[in-house]
């Protein structure tokens, strides 16, 4: 079976239903049979394209998510899981057609409902912020646990109470437009055939074209 097939129809499967494609439905549509399948998704996985549980079971495609990690996304005819800030404000981007989308959640600190309509043209207005936990060079070490911990909160004082309730240190805070331009364009080519990941020396470029350096960023 070709990877990069495999792959697309995952991805596919994600944007035009909101869902993870499970295997047999993923068999039946490459022509192919269960334990190929079971291969190429754990060798996606092995290349950081896709996130699967214990059970092999497909968790998260970046930005797209079949867990919930504190955001819904909503479209005209699809709801999406978010995954975390920086995959929610991304997913319009992925989604060529839809306009903008309602991005929300509850601050993690207050319960505080937020939302936001997100699309390609500009950031959303708002004066929330947000917290990304993990610093750059660990967000692959757990990275279920690293986007369950990039949230959206009201303000600088609700970041703080957070911390303070969860003992944790402060990771990075960036503005709304900071986080839009941000996700913009990280996933840039993800639905297309032949996309390779970034290198490091490119995503390094990247994050200093939206104004992100310093050690957090791996800097
Ligand atoms: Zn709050
Ligand atoms: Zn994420």
């Amino acid at each position: 079976m070709d990877s990069e097939d495999l792959r697309l129809a995952v991805y596919r499967s994600f944007a035009e239903t909101g869902r993870a494609p499970d295997p047999s439905g993923l068999a039946e549509q490459l022509a192919s049979d269960r334990p190929a399948v079971t291969r190429g998704l754990r060798e996606l996985a092995d290349a950081r394209h896709l996130v699967l549980d214990e059970a092999g079971r497909i968790v998260m495609a970046h930005p797209f998510s079949a867990a919930p990690l504190g955001f819904a996304v909503m479209g005209r005819q699809t709801l999406w899981w978010g995954g975390c800030a920086w995959d929610s404000f991304a997913l319009p981007h992925l989604l060529p057609g839809e306009g903008e989308v309602l991005v929300a959640t509850r601050c993690p600190a207050c319960g505080q409902p937020h939302a936001w309509n997100v699309g390609t043209e500009q950031p959303p207005d708002g004066s929330q912020v947000a917290h990304l936990l993990v610093p750059a060079p660990r967000m692959w070490d757990d990275v279920l646990r690293t986007c369950a911990n990039q949230r959206l909160f009201c303000s600088e004082d609700c970041v703080s109470a957070w911390l303070r309730t969860t003992g944790s240190p402060r990771g990075y805070v960036m503005d709304l437009p900071t986080l839009w331009r941000l996700a913009a364009h990280w996933y840039d080519g993800r639905m297309d055939r032949g996309y390779i990941r970034r290198e490091p020396a490119h995503a390094a470029d990247y994050l200093r074209s939206v104004g992100l350096t310093g050690p957090f960023w791996g800097s």
